[in-house]
């Protein structure tokens, strides 16, 4: 059954993210896989989408075949959108990042936020396919909770389960995620218009 999965490069060097969008696509008949050779681009995109498109071009030429990217991150409203496309800069470290986060966020009645997710799935010679977003609303714990999940899972309540992401199980996480909605559309797209 492994064998006849459709193989798709997912750009990104996150392993954590390989994994929960393997899990995320059971079932489909799709696997994703990391390209052939480690690669960085600049990401000099102005939004999600523009990112993710850079990733997933790159990825493309050095593996000549399709490939999906993403771009995510968390936008607080109290912070005008930030850290945005900056999330993964925020700050050195994971921890220095949430540290970063409830520090600037001191006495801030207005605690909401989303998790932002973009795709892109272009073709071998970087051409888009598809492109598809998708949120995760809910807001600023005042303090961390919870070990599953990555980067600031433990500092985001999800809106309707009191609990933040890193407190969720995994398959509950990726019941609600931003990267779930956007991947689930992904794989609708590939199942009806490319190969299965
Ligand atoms: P990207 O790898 O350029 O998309 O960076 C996304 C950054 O946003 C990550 O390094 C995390 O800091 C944050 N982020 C994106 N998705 C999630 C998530 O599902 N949970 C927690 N943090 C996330």
């Amino acid at each position: 059954m492994e064998n006849n999965k459709i193989k798709i490069v997912f750009a990104t060097g996150n392993s954590h993210k390989l994994q929960e969008i393997n899990e995320i696509s059971k079932g489909s008949g799709i696997e994703f896989i990391l390209p052939p050779t480690d690669f960085s681009p600049d990401e000099t995109g102005s939004t999600f989408e523009q990112n993710s498109y850079i990733k997933a071009k790159e990825a493309a030429l050095i593996s000549n075949c399709i490939a999906l990217a993403d771009d995510s991150g968390l936008c607080v409203e109290a912070l005008n959108g930030g850290p945005g496309i900056h999330s993964a800069r925020y700050a050195q470290t994971p921890q220095a990042r949430i540290d970063k986060l409830l520090n600037n966020l001191t006495d801030v009645a207005n605690r909401k936020a989303k998790f932002v997710c973009a795709m892109t799935l272009v073709d071998e010679f970087g051409n888009i396919l598809c492109q598809e977003t998708g949120e995760c609303h809910g807001e600023i714990s005042k303090s961390q909770s919870g070990i599953n999940g990555f980067g600031y899972d433990p500092i985001f309540l999800v809106d309707g389960y009191g609990v933040t992401m890193a407190d969720m199980s995994e398959d509950l996480k990726n019941s609600v995620s931003h990267r779930s909605i956007a991947l689930n559309k992904v794989i609708s797209y590939i199942q009806s218009s490319l190969f299965l």
